[in-house]
C-alpha cells in the first residue's frame, strides 16, 4: 500500500517536473532560432544596403538611368561583404530581371518585399540548400529606382541549431532521469510519517484488541455461569443470555480486528506451508454442509482432478474460503445453489465462491472490501456481522500477492473470484 503510493507520487512528481522541463527545453530552443535568425537577418540587411549604396543612375529625359557597375557582385565592383552571398538580383522599377549574380532566376519578380527562408540549389555543390532571402527596394530622387534581392546560405544557423538540438536532446532525458530519483527520494520523506501514523494506529488495534479479549471471555464465562446458576429462575435468563449474545459477538470483533492489524503487509516465510487447494476446498464444503443444509440451500464443490498446490499460510487461506463461503449461505435464500469451483489458469489457482443470493448494487461494489463497509442496515442488522468479513479476506489475498474480484447482480447472485499465484517453482 506504502509503496504503490510511494511510487504514484514519485510517478506524478517525476511526469509533472518532466512537462515543465520539455516545456522549458522547447522554449529555450524557439529563443535560440529567433535569436539567430535575427543576427542573420541583421547581417544581410547590412549587406544589401551596402550594395544598395553603389547602385549608381541619372535622370535622362525624365527617365532614371541606373548604373549597376559598382555594385559587387553584379558589377566590376567587389567588397568583402558580398561574401557568402549565393546570388544577387537586380530587377528594374517594373520587376523585370536586369541583372544576376548566381543560379538564374525567374524573369519576373515573384517575391514579396522583406525576409524569406526559401530552398535552393547550392551553385558550387549542386545540391538543395537553404537560403534566407531579403528583396529591398532601392529609391531614387524621382521614386523607386528597381528592387534588389540577395540571398546568404542558412547552413551555419542550421549547424548551431542541430548543435543545440543535439544537446537539448541529451540533457532533457538525463535531467528526466535525475527528477525520477529526486521523486523517489522526497516521497519516500513524505510517506514515512504517514507509514509511521498507521504503524501506530495497527499497533494500538491490535494491543486493544488484545486487551479486550480477557474481559470480554470473563463476561461470558461469568453470564453463562449465571445463566447455569439460574436454571430454575426464568426470570433472569433473558438479560444474561442477552450478555452471552453481546459477549459472543463483541468477542468476535475483537478477534477480526486482531487479524486485521496482525496480518498487514508481507506474511512471514516460516507460516507458509505447501497446501493442497483441492483438499481444502472439498473439506471446507463438508463443514459447511450441515450449514447450508439447515437453510435449505444446496451446496457443491467442483474441482479438476489435477493436484492444484501452493504455498500459502493454511490458517489464513482456511480463513479466506470461510468468510466466503459463509457470507453466502448468510446472503442466499432459501432453495438456492452455492458452488466452490476450483480452476487452474497457468500460473494461478483460481477459487470461485458462486451463489444465487440477494446479490450485490452495483452502487456497492467498489466499497464491500473496506472496514466497517456493509451494504445496506436494513439486511445487515437481519444477517448480523461488523462488515470486517470481506477486509479480512481481501487483506488476506493480498499477503500471499493475490486478488479478489467480485461480480454481482441484485436479485440473482455474486461471484467472488480469488486468483493467488502458485508456488514459485510450479
Ligand atoms: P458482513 O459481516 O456484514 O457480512 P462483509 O465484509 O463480509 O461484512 O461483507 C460486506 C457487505 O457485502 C455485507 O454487508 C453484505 O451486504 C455484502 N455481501 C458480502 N458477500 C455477499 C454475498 N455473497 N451476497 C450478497 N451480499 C454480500
Amino acid at each position: 500500500m506504502f509503496n504503490q503510493s510511494r511510487r504514484n507520487l514519485a510517478r506524478w512528481f517525476t511526469l509533472s517536473m518532466g512537462s515543465i522541463l520539455v516545456l522549458f527545453a522547447g522554449a529555450i530552443y524557439q529563443i535560440e532560432v529567433k535569436d539567430k535568425l535575427e543576427a542573420l537577418d541583421r547581417l544581410l540587411y547590412d549587406k544589401s544596403r551596402i550594395m544598395a549604396a553603389s547602385v549608381h543612375y541619372e535622370v535622362r529625359q525624365n527617365q532614371n538611368q541606373v548604373d549597376l557597375s559598382h555594385v559587387s557582385l553584379l558589377g566590376s565592383g567587389s567588397h568583402p561583404l558580398a561574401e557568402d552571398l549565393i546570388y544577387v538580383r537586380w530587377y528594374n522599377a517594373q520587376g523585370r530581371l536586369v541583372r544576376f549574380f548566381g543560379n538564374s532566376p525567374a524573369e519576373q519578380l515573384n517575391t514579396p518585399f522583406g525576409y524569406l527562408t526559401v530552398r535552393s540549389t547550392d551553385p558550387l555543390l549542386g545540391k538543395g540548400i537553404w537560403l534566407r532571402q531579403v528583396t529591398l527596394p532601392v529609391e531614387g530622387r524621382t521614386g523607386v529606382l528597381g528592387y534588389l534581392q540577395v540571398a546568404t546560405p542558412l547552413t551555419e544557423t542550421q549547424n548551431r541549431l542541430t548543435e543545440l538540438q543535439i544537446v537539448l536532446t541529451l540533457a532533457v532525458p538525463l535531467t528526466l532521469g535525475l527528477i525520477a530519483l529526486t521523486g523517489w527520494f522526497l516521497s519516500g520523506l513524505a510517506m514515512q510519517p504517514i507509514r509511521q501514523a498507521y504503524q501506530q494506529l495497527q499497533r494500538f488495534t491490535a494491543d486493544a484488541s488484545h486487551e479486550l479479549r480477557s474481559p470480554l471471555s470473563a463476561i461470558l464465562t461469568n453470564a453463562q455461569l449465571g445463566l447455569l446458576m439460574a436454571a430454575d429462575d426464568s426470570h433472569y435468563h433473558p438479560p444474561l443470555e442477552n450478555i452471552v449474545d453481546s459477549a459472543k459477538s463483541m468477542g468476535a470483533l475483537v478477534n477480526n480486528l486482531l487479524l486485521l492489524a496482525r496480518h498487514q503487509g508481507r506474511l512471514a516465510p516460516e507460516s507458509l506451508r505447501l497446501i493442497n487447494l483441492n483438499e481444502l476446498l472439498s473439506n471446507l464444503a463438508t463443514q459447511f454442509l450441515a450449514l447450508a443444509e439447515a437453510q435449505n440451500i444446496k451446496l457443491t464443490c467442483e474441482s479438476p482432478e489435477q493436484r492444484i498446490e501452493l504455498l500459502a499460510d493454511p490458517d489464513l487461506l482456511r480463513q479466506v474460503v470461510e468468510n466466503l463461503l459463509y457470507n453466502a449461505c448468510k446472503y442466499t435464500p432459501v432453495g438456492g445453489t452455492v458452488k466452490i469451483r476450483l480452476v487452474l489458469h497457468s500460473y494461478l489457482a483460481v477459487i470461485q465462491i458462486i451463489d444465487t443470493g440477494i446479490g450485490i448494487p452495483e452502487a456497492d461494489l467498489p466499497y464491500i472490501f473496506d472496514r466497517f463497509y456493509r451494504v445496506d442496515t436494513e439486511r445487515s442488522q437481519e444477517s448480523g456481522g461488523f462488515g470486517l468479513g470481506l477486509a479480512i479476506v481481501q487483506q488476506i489475498v493480498k499477503a500471499h500477492s493475490g486478488q479478489i474480484q467480485v461480480t454481482s447482480a441484485v436479485g440473482l447472485g455474486s461471484t467472488f473470484q480469488v486468483e493467488l499465484p502458485l508456488k514459485p517453482y510450479h
